[in-house]
């Protein structure tokens, strides 16, 4: 029997072969491969989509987190070892673009049902040397941003938000990428959004960031040749910019799909070793807060039901195996306990999602969770 595979990514990009091969050679065609029209337009068309004034277009998720620090740091709004309030539970990036600026990342341990920032814990985290807030909409929920932004707004911190796997959530219309000062977006293959390279995307609606952004990705340079910062190379290019246009228009399309297989999951599975993922937060509309990234259950027997689930030929992956303070590469952090981003790490599971999961293979997931007798 064939498998279910976790994520088909050669399927959802097959779905638009016309239309990418048809971009694809009109930048072929161009010979203009870097920072000209393809790029422009879907500044344009990803700022529309979220409802910012400015969207730049970057190398890769990574880099739209790190820049968007780095122009605070250049603007004087932010000072190196400032204090960055950032989930413990997030995937590293997040928190790797907070020291690479040579700020202090303070993780905050998860509200326990979105897994996303808690305002509570938020609060109690601040002191003196805060000055901003990276909250992660995580496996595709949009946190709590209305109380984030209160807090936020009372204390006077900037919001960085990062929408690498929440294109396109919303809380009352207002999108993920439109409620703190700026937002990271990353177009990784496997994404929500996804280019067939790395990409990656800040929007804000201040305007002066926004042209900082444009020098700090391109050497530091408005003007060719005149270099008003250290800057980076981190361009996000034609031909992918190209491939994202044509699949935005596709995105809310994907997105109610995804949502659709969500809630056959949370309708059909049924088991008392499995938790299904808590739905959006409190006073938003679920249906809006929360675009499937991942659809994440949680069970004591993690081990247990992967093998069995593998067993049923159904593929689930771990978002995330270790949690960022017990990586080597933060060795500093060793020593700190988050209990409950530990347990979460220990008992996540992500079961199969995306757009071209078709129902026979989604009743598979069901039918094997609804099964396991550990
Ligand atoms: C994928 C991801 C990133 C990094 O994006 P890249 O494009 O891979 O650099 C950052 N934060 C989160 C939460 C992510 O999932």
């Amino acid at each position: 029997m064939t498998k279910v595979p976790f994520l088909d990514l050669k399927s959802i990009n097959a779905q638009y072969r016309a239309e990418l091969v048809e971009a694809c050679a009109r930048v072929i065609d161009s010979g203009w491969y870097i920072s000209g029209g393809e790029l422009e337009q879907f500044e344009q068309d990803f700022a529309t989509y979220c409802g910012s004034k400015c969207c730049i277009g970057v190398a890769n998720g990574l880099d739209a987190l790190v820049l968007v620090l780095r122009a605070w740091l250049e603007l004087g709004k932010l000072s190196p070892g400032d204090e960055v309030i950032v989930p413990a539970n997030t995937y590293i990036a997040s928190i790797l673009a907070i020291s690479a600026n040579g700020l202090t990342p303070i993780l905050v341990e998860p509200d326990e049902k979105s897994y996303n920032l808690c305002p509570l814990k938020v609060e109690q985290a601040i002191t003196g040397r805060t000055r901003a807030i990276l909250p992660v909409h995580l496996y595709g929920q949009i946190s709590d941003m209305p109380a984030i932004l209160a807090i936020a707004d009372a204390h006077g911190l900037l919001v960085l938000e990062d929408c690498a796997q929440a294109h396109g959530a919303s809380i009352d219309g207002r999108k993920a990428g439109n409620w703190g000062h700026a937002s990271g977006f990353s177009f990784y293959p496997g994404k929500n959004l996804g280019a067939l390279g790395d990409a990656g995307a800040i929007t804000t609606n201040d305007d002066e960031l926004a042209d900082t952004l444009k020098a700090l990705r391109n050497y530091g340079s408005h003007e060719k040749y005149k270099n008003l910062f250290k800057g980076m190379n981190s361009r996000l290019d034609e031909m992918q910019a190209a491939m994202l246009g044509v699949k935005l228009k596709h995105l809310d399309r994907e997105t109610q799909q995804r949502r659709s297989i969500a809630a056959l999951y949370d309708q059909s599975i049924v088991n008392s070793n499995i938790t299904l993922p808590y739905g959006a937060v409190a006073g938003a509309i679920e249906n809006e807060a929360h675009v499937y990234h991942l659809y994440v259950i949680r069970t004591q027997k993690r081990d247990a039901l992967q093998k069995h689930l593998h067993e049923c030929g159904v593929q689930s992956l771990i978002h995330y195996p270790i949690p960022p303070h017990k990586q080597q590469a933060y060795s500093e952090l060793s020593g700190e306990r988050y209990p409950l981003t530990e347990a979460i790490h220990r008992e996540v599971l992500s079961l199969p999602m995306s757009p071209v999961l078709n129902e026979t293979d989604v009743n598979r997931v069901i039918a094997a969770c609804n099964s396991f007798r550990p």
